[in-house]
């Protein structure tokens, strides 16, 4: 055995590994057999290629339960795509929830510093991480969201947000408010009332158990952002403009077909082992985690009152013990965890964990195991208890 099959991988929100096989093979026989261009041709790889696109395009909006869906090499810029071109101006109020990611709090940010838009965020309580949902009405009425960023899950609490409940007192207090849901730790897995979505940004190497260098928009009205990027599309290519509708407007350049074929393979896995299945091991071992690190004296947890509330992912600390040091120990023994703070600030100041160097991540995946989680705990426990 190789060191990388011998490591227990408990790092899958920074991406699922190991991959469902048939992805390893996809992508090999991708460019052994047929890597054409997709779109650029009518020559018989570049048909292949567009087939495969066009397949893995279906696929995606009949598991994303989205009208329309685009490709784009990575959330960060799916995600760039929908807040810079949202046309936010002067005065906007943008709502986020405490637990963005910087790929999203960045570009606002941006846009704050450079347009003046505001910035407000969304109450949760400290305690139960519940959102209070009765404040947020109030808040609505009195300063209507031009858009609402939300993370459908945080990245470090594993905590599931109430997505489709804010999406709809937004669009009832203000119709034409924009509601971004950034997936990129359950899109497809967690499904959501997509007519209430504007834009749903799905990540293919981690949710959905693809390769890197795919991700996307789903989009759940007609509403459309302005294209971030410029270029050609193998489409009205007599016009110097982007087109001004369908997928290609936002699909400036060639595709990352290879890509496109992991995705392609990742999602008839996920079609054949199915989103429940999924979503019971995920349950299952998301609980047995939170009762072993609980029972870990001189461990603090950060889980809500509700464990349903969660999904895949606990953080913890040590009192006294840097996260970043648990995370070099544990790596010692092969086991891949993150510490820090996770491109999530505004998380950890929420549980409180900035000055002490953010918390220890565990997160886990459809390949773990329940040994797996034990065996963590062990190593927890010889780290600790010295
Ligand atoms: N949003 C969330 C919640 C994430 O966890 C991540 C990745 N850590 C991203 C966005 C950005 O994804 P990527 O780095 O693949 O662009």
């Amino acid at each position: 055995m190789t060191s990388e099959q011998e490591i227990i991988y408990l790092d899958n929100a920074a991406t699922t590994f190991p991959k469902p096989e048939a992805v390893y093979l996809a992508m090999d026989s991708f460019y052994r057999q047929f890597g054409g261009n997709a779109g650029r041709g009518a020559n018989p790889l570049a048909r292949k290629a567009a087939g495969l696109v066009d397949e893995t395009r279906a696929m995606l909006r009949a598991w994303l339960s989205a009208p329309e869906v685009t490709f784009a090499p990575s959330a960060t810029i799916a995600l760039n795509t929908v807040i810079m071109g949202a046309k936010l101006r002067a005065g906007d109020v943008v709502y986020v929830t405490p637990f963005e990611h910087n790929s999203v709090l960045r570009p606002l940010e941006h846009l704050r510093k450079t347009f003046g838009i505001q910035i407000r965020v969304l109450p949760f309580d400290k305690h139960s991480f519940e959102c209070r949902l009765d404040e947020v009405k109030k808040l609505f009425r009195l300063e209507p969201p031009a858009m609402l960023c939300l993370s459908q899950v945080s990245n470090v609490l594993g905590l599931v947000i109430p997505v489709d409940e804010l999406a709809q007192i937004a669009k009832q207090i203000r119709p034409d408010s924009i509601t971004l849901v950034d997936g990129a730790q359950a899109a497809g897995l967690r499904q959501l009332e997509m007519s209430l979505i504007d834009a749903l940004v799905w990540s293919g190497h981690k949710s959905l158990y693809g390769p890197y260098g795919i991700a996307g928009i789903a989009f759940g009205t007609q509403w459309r952002p302005e294209p971030l990027l410029r270029g050609g599309t193998g489409t009205i290519s007599e016009s110097i403009e982007m087109p001004e509708e369908g997928v290609s407007r936002f699909e400036a350049g060639s595709q990352n077909i290879s890509a496109i074929a992991g995705l392609n393979a990742s999602l008839k896995w996920l079609n054949e082992t199915g989103r429940d299945t999924i979503i019971e091991h995920s349950r299952s071992l998301t609980n047995l985690l939170s009762d072993v690190l609980s029972n870990l004296s001189d461990v603090i947890v950060y889980l809500p009152g509700d464990r349903n509330l969660i999904t895949g992912i606990v953080s913890f600390s040590v009192n006294n013990i840097k996260p970043q040091m648990i995370e070099t120990a544990l790596g010692a023994q092969n086991i891949a965890v993150r510490a820090g703070l996770h491109c999530s600030p505004w998380t950890h100041e929420f549980i409180n964990s900035t000055a002490s160097g953010g918390t220890v991540r565990v997160s886990v995946g459809y390949f773990n195991t329940d040994k797996d989680i034990q065996q963590l705990r062990s190593i927890i426990e010889s780290i600790i208890y010295v």
